[in-house]
């Protein structure tokens, strides 16, 4: 009996272990993007969707769009290394928000990749930053700010000053930080349809990218850099068939 139980409780951890690791996505080595659709059921949408993010922006479309309105008052509240990207958060009552379509989103979290994900006529910018913002029918509008290497950004370094070594730390932010000093000032944007671009890369997401990029110093993009050990960009995904709007 004790046997029986013994081995039961292998068997458990054994299965446990194994779906750990499938779930375990990354940018290198197994679980590299190229994988993300195998390696869990609900992940299945990374190798399938039709809509997926990043894309290259090349050609594009003309077309009557709404101006982006931001409305950051706030700031975030927590900084976090998950492990995949150093990412703000915002508290639950934030009144940080934009305006587009005749809607409210609301600013739920943002975070950071090197290089670019998006690329404009197959550049690749030094870092992107992601804000992701919800609607009362939770969807999704994520708004993409793509940073060049050049004079640093102070705003930047409120966050990098407290940026968490090691993956699964977080940080509390103390010194209010002005979320529209990451933003240029002109808000003109290239508009698509995409997804999330990390598992379970879930479709439906409304892609604007600021076309003015910002900078940020050398050592700060090491410090990200360097914090990540890699690379933190999704490659390229194909359009099938759809349209950037400008
Ligand atoms: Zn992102």
């Amino acid at each position: 009996m004790i046997q029986f139980i013994g081995k039961a409780a292998l068997l458990a951890l054994s299965m446990m272990s194994v779906s750990a690791y499938a779930s375990h996505w990354s940018y290198e080595g197994e679980g590299s993007p190229e994988h993300w659709g195998e390696l869990d059921e609900s992940f299945k949408t990374c190798q399938m969707g039709m809509n997926q993010s990043p894309i290259n922006i090349d050609s594009t479309v003309q077309a009557h769009i709404s101006p982006l309105q931001t409305g950051y008052i706030d700031g975030p509240v927590t900084l976090t290394n998950n492990g995949h990207t150093i990412q703000a958060v915002e508290k639950a009552d934030t009144r940080d928000t934009i305006t587009l379509d005749n809607q409210t989103w609301t600013l739920q979290q943002f975070h950071f990749h090197s290089p670019s994900e998006n690329t404009v006529h197959g550049k690749k910018y030094a870092m992107e930053m992601h804000l992701v913002h919800k609607n009362a029918k939770g969807e999704l509008t994520v708004v993409a700010v793509m940073f060049d290497k050049g004079a640093a950004n102070a705003e930047l370094d409120k966050l990098w000053n407290v940026m968490p070594g090691h993956a699964e730390q977080s940080a509390t932010l103390i010194t209010h930080l002005d979320i529209n000093k990451l933003l240029p000032t002109d808000k003109t944007y290239w508009r698509f349809s995409g997804s999330l671009t990390t598992p379970p890369c879930s479709e439906g997401v409304t892609w604007i990218v600021l076309k003015q990029p910002m900078t940020l110093s050398e050592s700060q993009w090491e410090k990200f850099t360097h914090t990540m050990h890699h690379d933190n960009n999704r490659p390229v995904q194909s359009l099938h068939g759809r349209v950037v709007v400008e």
